[in-house]
């Protein structure tokens, strides 16, 4: 499999792909493995991912250097995502030990009572590329504290990144035989779909999620979807400060290169500060630098795969031809690298693409509302269900909005961002299940009640 650097469109490294044959030998080696990790105590597997913990912060500039050559993340992002990543890490280690120990119920009396939490078995993590770190630490990090083995696909562009996690985990004292790396694209995601896993632990996009979790229902196994998102935000007449506001959108729609789950994908506004807002957001998205993200300074990179600048241009020409009007960027950059500038579109609505279908890229459209119920209105009005963002001085205004969305986190006075301390999860088309905070850690084990007499 070649490794493409989307900056440069050049073969990064050829990597070899798993075949059937060899997904089915890992998944053995896996099965022997883990009930020997699972009998460990909980502490002796806390101390390998205590290893990998540091080895992350040892070795991050050649993390971080390969994560922008194969993503195109600006450099300066792939040092804060591996930061995020320790971080979300050290909050796992920290709580993982509570977590995970046996509960009693019933101290006294004939029948006493406990649930002890075991591990599910093996389990399939299918991943996404744009946090490969981050996303990943999600699942693997809680399934291997918990005891489980894990068969871990990265997406195939992030598989150097994946390799590396890999070569951590291992140097850290995980065994080879607890943790496998399948190397592949597509298929190699369904061969996981074929093996008795205990379980199936996903993170990308809504198609493939959905039909994963069609493949496998019959199995009965937990099935965990973390999906797309369109996400809201909403800007309220009695912000303080406009230009914050602004770049902190700013900031929500284009970071990682817009490729976030989270990202700001659509932006409404009250008619009062709509004009002011939609000025200064243009005006600083002009000040983005757009280039190399290894160079120091760069604000967006180049889009991480072939076809998704396609994708954007269609559906900015889609939101032009209804009515829309670009005020800002939308043009793809000539010459080598998938670039694009960000682009910011006014005049929009509901019947554009570009208000309703995950974006995944550095654009958005800025709609005008004239009050607090339009805007809950077209901001509920989404398949989706991951986060809103609601700007305003007043808690008591936000929150009344905030209650209204079927969403599975909101922000007030924030936006785009995730904490390893609360549950992160998706509604609707956004996911199934949740990682993150206690539930987390015990998404990974089950309950057995032990009834005990005597
Ligand atoms: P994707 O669905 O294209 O791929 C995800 C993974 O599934 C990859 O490893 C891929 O190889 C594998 N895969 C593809 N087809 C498969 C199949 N038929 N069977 C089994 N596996 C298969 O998603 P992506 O492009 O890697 O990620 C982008 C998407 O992920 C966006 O929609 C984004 O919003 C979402 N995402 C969500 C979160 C979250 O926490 N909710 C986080 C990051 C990304």
């Amino acid at each position: 499999m070649q490794i493409i650097n989307p900056t440069t469109e050049k073969i990064i490294e050829e990597v070899i792909e798993d075949t059937e044959a060899s997904v089915r030998e890992k998944y053995f080696l896996l099965r022997k493995g883990q009930p020997e990790w699972a009998a460990l105590k909980v502490d002796a597997r806390i101390a390998c991912i205590e290893r990998f913990y540091e080895l992350l912060e040892a070795e991050a500039p050649v993390l971080a250097e390969t994560l922008t050559a194969e993503s195109g993340k600006p450099l300066q992002q792939s040092f804060n995502e591996l930061n995020g990543a320790r971080s979300r890490t050290r909050w796992l280690l920290d709580h993982a030990a509570r977590w995970l120990a046996e509960e009693w119920v019933i101290t006294e009396g004939t029948t006493r009572e406990k649930i002890v939490y075991e591990p599910l078995g093996v389990v399939a993590n299918i991943s996404a590329w744009n946090y490969p770190y981050l996303v990943g630490i999600n699942v693997f990090i809680p399934a291997l504290l918990g005891g489980n083995g894990v068969l871990y696909k990265p997406s195939e562009y992030a598989t150097l990144t994946g390799l590396h996690i890999q070569r951590l985990l291992h140097a850290a004292g995980v065994p080879a035989n607890v943790f496998q790396l399948v190397a592949g694209k597509g298929k190699a995601g369904e061969w996981l779909l074929q093996l008795p896993v205990n379980g199936y632990f996903f993170t990308g996009s809504y198609r493939t999620g959905q039909s994963i979790a069609e493949k496998v229902a019959g199995k009965l196994v937990p099935v965990q979807l973390e999906l797309g998102g369109k996400d809201p935000l909403y800007v309220m007449d009695d912000v303080e400060d406009i230009e914050k506001v602004v770049a902190a959108a700013l900031e929500g729609v284009v970071y990682n290169n817009g490729q976030s789950c989270c990202a700001v994908e659509r932006i409404y506004v009250q008619e009062k500060v709509y004009d002011a807002f939609v000025d200064a957001y243009a005006k600083l998205a002009g000040k983005l630098v757009i280039g190399d993200p290894a160079r120091e300074g760069t604000d967006v990179g180049p889009l991480s795969r072939p076809g998704q600048r396609e994708f954007l241009l269609a559906q900015i020409r889609d939101a032009v031809d209804k009515g829309a009007r670009l005020v800002y960027g939308g043009k793809a950059l000539e010459g080598k690298g998938y670039f694009m500038q960000p682009a910011v579109l006014v005049d929009v609505d509901h019947t554009m693409k570009l208000m309703t279908e995950e974006s995944f890229g550095p654009v958005v459209g800025i709609q005008r509302v004239k009050d607090d119920a339009e805007a809950v209105a077209l901001m509920a009005d989404t398949e989706y269900g991951l986060t809103a963002a609601v700007y305003s001085r007043s808690y008591e205004r936000a929150e009344a909005v905030m209650r209204q969305l079927n969403t599975g986190t909101v922000y007030w006075n924030c936006c785009d961002r995730v904490s390893a301390g609360l549950p992160w999860s998706g509604r609707k088309h956004s996911g199934l299940g949740m990682t993150l905070s206690y539930q987390g850690i015990r998404a990974f084990v089950q309950p057995k009640a032990y009834h005990i007499r005597g």
